[in-house]
């Protein structure tokens, strides 16, 4: 084929999913492309544009993107291997358009050289926090797919590197994304240069098996097509042999011969409706004998990558045993091409037909309200990763920080003794400031000396890690001891003295050792020292000690009253100042973070209380949340514990979790989310999953506006039929 005739090819198959594509923009950018290009081959020899060409097809073919990301496919090498500037594509194209192809190019220079699986978990995460826009890992993925396909052509060192790259970092990242179909494909052709005597092995007893089987397999698919018929039942039945590398895994993992292996074959059955795959499997399980402890529900408990399906393993004639996966025709396109076909169903939503048949997706995982295709996807992006930053040491591991971590959390997360000697750092080989922001994918090199003078106090406040902040303190602690006792006994004075209290009051005799017992030290000089590191606040001390302290203040004004010989008006309470983030009001704290504890997730109207947490504020739980009960406070940290309340301005939303327990049936599911959208509660999060006893246990996390909101939709998930109990779980 001509390049300009796989370009046509290109178009129709765009329009056979989306005719309104933009077709003016899409032969823009391949032209554009191919003029790029120019001169520049293929290790085959081809003209260079056909790689940019293919890669816009199976984006187009096998995941049904868009118009951008099809000439983001197109435009994918322009920036990194042309003259072409982020600068001019997006002039010519658009702003999206260059961004797209950008993050290509920036994922093309993420470095593999470690090769510890802890490693390569944050290598995934790093690239997939690195796509802003989810397009530009699928559009990588596309890239990744069609450089494999063609591989036979690099050098086998080369053939080596990518395909142990493509096996530990893009199948699982295709496999997350739910895109089975690229992730068996990426797997096969990577196994293929990783062991070829192993794919060998494995191909050449396929090609055999599949002749052998070639007549039982016909006899399974009509007789299961033979049974939908005879019940009405619309789906269609498909038999294959399974992935050489799925086979090659088994092998390993039961230490097996090819010949050991039990089931080869797998039959697939896609339906239209949800209660048409447990009917198909009971005709499955009436045609075969099943093979007992193999039956998994993933439609009740769907997996992790929104997987679902019925699973089952049975044994035909002469005692050959296949499996059998039920699914409808939605479960399958999510099976197959993943987030690609959520995201397919939000541009169909703009005008094209089925909404209908994808709405239960919608309902279980998008955000209800109308969210375009660019908003959801970034949603999906930010909820991934938003609190976590990847970046590498000069030796090419990958160190995962909190996001806003700065050069000093890097050096602490390496080791105390690197932070605690920190003179310099260099981010991407320049040297930076130590409160810089680091980003996904920066080279971080903290330069030492052992003459280093230690760390600064203000080092506390700028790390964002409790792990640096934590390092940090025990530094000071240790090596400051003289000098943490002064400043933490000024503090401690001065605190009291607005309280109108003297240090004397507090360490005579008769009332310091009931202090020191109160507030958990042994003697004077290590609560000052905890002061002075920062372990502690005066503050938070003194608050321990209010009995006492009005005690004494009583004391006071009583010698007053008598010294005077005048009555005196007792003076109203002084509130201590507050103040409101969230909606609650914490007591005696001022300008503090909040946050609501995930074990209770309290909700205005919920009686609560405040916990201080070591470096992330105040948490609040429900009053009856079992670790806010007294009876479990430790001595230690009984002085955390302070008053909360709710206050007048209330924030918009609140999430809460929501337990149902159920008798399991049919729909069960369909049925809540009714319920959800019927009282306009957005879903966060919804887990459910069925016990042996046929009981269904369905977790779901909700955002409501506050109490009242959420006892109606308690009372209205109360009255779904089956639903025995409905319950907020605390602790
Ligand atoms: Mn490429």
């Amino acid at each position: 084929m001509t390049i300009e005739e796989r370009y046509q090819k290109l178009e129709e198959t765009i329009r056979e999913y989306n005719p309104s594509a933009n077709f003016d923009l899409i032969r823009a950018a391949f032209t554009y492309a191919a003029i790029a290009h120019e001169g520049q081959l293929r290790k085959d020899g081809s003209p260079y544009v056909s790689h940019p060409l293919a890669v816009a097809q199976i984006v187009a073919e096998e995941l049904h993107l868009d118009s951008e990301s099809i000439a983001a496919a197109l435009l994918h090498d322009t920036i990194e291997d042309t003259g072409a500037t982020h600068e001019e594509v997006s002039r010519r194209f658009s702003p999206t358009i260059a961004d797209l192809v950008e993050g290509v190019s920036k994922l093309n220079r993420v470095q593999y050289t470690s090769k510890a699986e802890e490693q390569m978990e944050n290598l995934r995460k790093m690239l997939l926090a690195m796509s802003k826009d989810i397009r530009v890992i699928l559009v990588k993925v596309a890239d990744r797919l069609h450089n494999m396909r063609t591989m036979q052509f690099q050098t086998p060192d080369k053939q080596k590197k990518k395909s142990f790259e493509t096996m530990e970092i893009y199948a699982p990242i295709a496999h997350r994304l739910g895109m089975q179909r690229i992730k068996w494909e990426l797997e096969d052709l990577s196994l293929k240069y990783l062991d070829p005597i192993g794919y060998e092995e494995i191909t050449s007893v396929l090609d055999a098996k599949a002749k052998e089987y070639q007549g039982f397999m016909k006899e399974v698919h009509q007789q299961i097509t033979r049974r939908l018929n005879e019940g009405g039942i619309h789906g269609y039945v498909y038999g294959r042999l399974k992935h050489p590398y799925s086979i090659y895994r088994k092998m390993f993992a039961q230490n097996k011969a090819i010949n050991e292996i039990f089931d080869l074959i797998a039959f697939r059955v896609i339906v239209y409706s949800l209660p048409d795959c447990y009917n198909v499997l009971g005709v499955v399980h009436d045609l075969y004998k099943p093979v007992l402890g193999r039956f998994k529900d993933y439609i009740g408990t769907p997996k992790p990558n929104m997987y679902q399906s019925l699973h089952t393993t049975v044994i035909g004639e002469g005692g050959t045993p296949f499996e059998v996966q039920i699914r409808t025709q939605e479960m399958h396109e999510i099976a197959e091409y993943g987030i690609a076909a959520h995201w397919k169903y939000k541009q169909g939503g703009k005008g094209s037909g089925d909404e209908q048949s994808y709405e239960w997706v919608r309902r279980l995982l998008e955000n209800q309200e109308g969210t375009d295709a660019e908003e959801f996807i970034h949603s999906l992006k930010v909820d991934m990763f938003a609190d976590e930053v990847f970046v590498f040491t000069p030796m090419g591991d990958v160190i995962n920080l909190p996001s806003g971590a700065t050069p000093i959390d890097f050096a602490y997360s390496i080791h105390s003794a690197v932070g605690n000697h920190m003179v310099a750092v260099k981010i991407n080989g320049r040297i930076a400031q130590f409160d810089s922001r680091l980003e996904n994918g920066d080279i971080v090199e903290v330069i030492t000396s052992q003459s280093a003078h230690g760390p600064s106090r203000d080092w506390t406040k700028i790390a964002r890690s409790s792990e640096a902040r934590s390092k940090i303190r025990q530094w000071f602690k240790r090596e400051r001891r003289e000098e943490n006792i002064v400043t933490g006994r000024a503090s401690f004075e001065s605190e009291l003295k607005r309280n109108g209290v003297s240090l004397k009051d507090l360490t005579g005799d008769d009332v310091l050792p009931g202090v020191l017992k109160k507030l958990c030290y042994n003697s004077l000089d290590d609560m000052y020292a905890a002061i002075g590191y920062g372990g502690v606040t005066s503050l938070k001390l003194i608050g321990r000690l209010r009995e006492d302290i009005q005690r004494i203040q009583q004391a006071h004004r009583q010698a007053e009253q008598a010294a005077k010989e005048e009555p005196v008006v007792p003076k109203p309470t002084v509130h201590p100042k507050s103040w409101s983030e969230h909606g609650v009001v914490v007591e005696g704290l001022s300008n503090c973070l909040v946050k609501f504890a995930k074990c209770c997730t309290p909700v205005p109207g919920d009686p609560i209380e405040g916990f201080i947490t070591r470096g992330y504020g105040v948490s609040v739980h429900r009053a009856d949340c079992p670790n806010a009960a007294p009876s479990r406070r430790s001595p230690d940290e009984h002085g955390r514990w302070i008053r909360v309340s709710w206050s007048d301005q209330i924030k918009e939303t609140y999430r809460t979790t929501i337990h149902v327990i159920a008798k399991d049936r049919v729909n069960l599911v369909m049925d809540i989310s009714a319920v959800l959208a019927s009282t306009k509660t957005r879903l966060m999060m919804m887990n459910a999953r069925s016990t042996a006893d046929n009981f269904a246990l369905i977790q779901l996390e909700v955002e409501v506006g506050g109490g009242d909101q959420l006892q109606g939709l308690i009372r209205k998930l109360e009255q779904i039929s089956g639903v025995m109990t409905v319950k907020r779980p605390a602790g």
